[in-house]
């Protein structure tokens, strides 16, 4: 989903009635003003997307004039990271406390409505959620959201929380600002505590819908006569071709420029959804022994035809020693069907990865137990986790799975022949082996696709016209470990990822 940086962030939560710290955005191009507000002052690179800018030199305090235009200029021009926006000038600010929230959307289930979730805690910064006693975790109605009582009470876990009242005004705010703009990810990380005990948004990012954007409220999503242009590693490249071809839902990569510091943990990250995105920066934003390979975000409904490619891309990162994908844990996009294309990534990958995997939502049972079947026949380990174990659980894990150097193996061979079906949207090509499958029997790739777009009729494989291929990858999955391998899905690549 698109990222909204700081400085249009901080608009959206004004305009809600939140705090946010003074500041200044200034633009290539823009002309500086003479007289500066009181130094020290913080420059802040807005690039979309990005996250962890501190560690990545993207934010600097500046307590001269000079030091303000040196920075400024280098933050204004294309670095390791691209093309800024712009850069927000904040003031210092001396604060006592720094707190973190978030806000994230719940696609909800059969059994729940859809319907947000409030996070916060009194540690501000990153591994939050790893510090029991100080994280509370409230799930609201986006039709009747809590008002300031309801949130003060929730606050109650938080045995050493100053001014509850206070700070439950203050979550008010961010709550109207996740709903009334629509949003599917708001956080405020820190919140500030001045020494007076009021709050007020350090620092802030967004990620929305674009569909959900009203046409009144366009400019405050996507302003106008903005400079900053795509500067795509190979791979990057890859992956705007991949959503080209099959634009439906969200496939987010993007390329870490930085280098990897000595002895960190390269590892490549398959995030899914803006929660999946909060809770990775969460556990590992300040942390300086993991170094992130990638942003990335598949979400939004995509196929898991689409989820392999991307995987596939992800894998291909020279240098990754490791794995991980999570979303918040609460998808409503089938777990089955994503374990299945992150089954096949590592099979057909000539550069596997070991791998960490969580699913959360719909059918994880059955990602969970796809993976118990085949791991062993893998040649890099996997170990998957239920929903409810957060990601700094798996963090803790990254260092005795990683690889120094992951193998370089011999690609299966693409299917031979004819497809049986080439199916458009998503774009995929079935290859059906009826001598592998000389039954008059229905074999199990069939009865598996959960369309009935495949039909078996009097011993032949037929395709119904009124149904349709949603690229789940089930037909295939049943045919390796059901069937005789009777059906093949072929998904093309460009040539980067080998
Ligand atoms: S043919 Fe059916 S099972 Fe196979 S990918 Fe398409 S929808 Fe899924």
């Amino acid at each position: 989903m698109p990222a909204l940086p700081e400085y249009l962030t901080r608009t959206l939560l004004e305009n809600h009635g939140v705090p946010v710290v003074d500041g200044f955005f200034v633009r290539i191009g823009d002309n500086i003003p003479d007289e500066l507000p009181e130094l020290p002052i913080f420059l802040k690179a807005q690039i979309p997307g990005a996250t962890s800018r501190k560690k990545h030199g993207l934010v600097r305090k500046v307590e001269t004039k000079s030091e303000f235009n040196s920075n400024l200029d280098e933050l204004l021009s294309p670095g390791d990271w691209g093309q800024a926006d712009g850069v927000l000038a904040a003031k210092g600010l001396d604060l006592k406390a720094e707190y973190y929230a978030g806000c994230m959307l719940d696609f909800g289930s059969e059994r729940q409505p859809p319907g947000g979730i409030l996070l916060f805690s009194t540690e501000g910064g990153s591994g939050v959620e790893g510090r029991s006693g100080t994280l509370a975790t409230i799930p609201f109605s986006l039709l009747n959201p809590p008002d300031s009582e309801d949130i003060a009470e929730e606050m109650a876990v938080i045995e050493t929380l100053e001014n509850p009242e206070k700070v439950a005004a203050f979550l008010k705010g961010l709550i109207s600002t996740f709903i009334g703009y629509r949003l599917t990810v708001l956080e405020i990380n820190p919140i500030g505590v001045i020494i007076d005990g009021s709050l007020i948004a350090v620092d802030c990012r967004a990620e929305f819908e674009k569909s959900a954007v009203k046409k009144s409220e366009k400019d405050l999503f996507f302003p106008p006569g903005l400079k900053s242009s795509g500067d795509l590693t190979p791979l990057e490249h890859v992956v705007e071709l991949i959503n080209i071809d099959d634009p439906a839902g969200t496939g987010f990569f993007r390329q870490n420029r930085e280098t990897p510091p000595d002895g960190a943990l390269r590892v490549a990250t398959n995030l899914c959804g803006g929660g999946g995105k909060m809770l990775w920066e969460m556990t590992t934003g300040a942390r300086t022994d993991i170094h992130t390979m990638n942003e990335s975000d598949t979400s939004g409904g995509l196929s898991a035809f689409k989820s392999y490619r991307i995987l596939r891309a992800i894998l291909a990162q020279k240098g990754a020693q490791v794995l991980l994908l999570t979303g918040s844990g609460m998808a409503f996009q089938n777990q089955h069907h994503i374990a299945a294309a992150v089954w096949k990534a590592l099979r057909e990958s000539p550069t596997p990865l070991p791998s960490l995997l969580r699913f959360g939502g719909t059918d994880e049972d059955r990602a969970r137990d796809l993976f118990e079947r085949v791991s062993a026949d893998l040649p890099v380990p996997v170990k998957t986790y239920p929903a409810e174990i957060f990601p700094n659980a798996m963090v803790d894990d990254i260092e005795a799975i990683a690889m120094d150097k992951p193998p370089h193996v011999q690609t299966p061979p693409s299917p031979e022949g004819e497809p049986a079906i080439q199916v458009e949207t998503p774009p995929g090509d079935i290859y059906f082996y009826p001598e592998k499958w000389s039954s008059e029997e229905e074999p199990p790739s069939v009865s598996a696709c959960p369309t009935g777009y495949l039909l078996w009729n009097n011993g032949k494989l037929e395709v119904n016209p009124e149904a349709k291929c949603i690229g789940c990858l089930m037909c295939e999955t049943a045919a390796l470990l059901e069937g005789n391998g009777e059906i093949r899905i072929d998904l093309k690549m460009p040539a980067e990822v080998d």
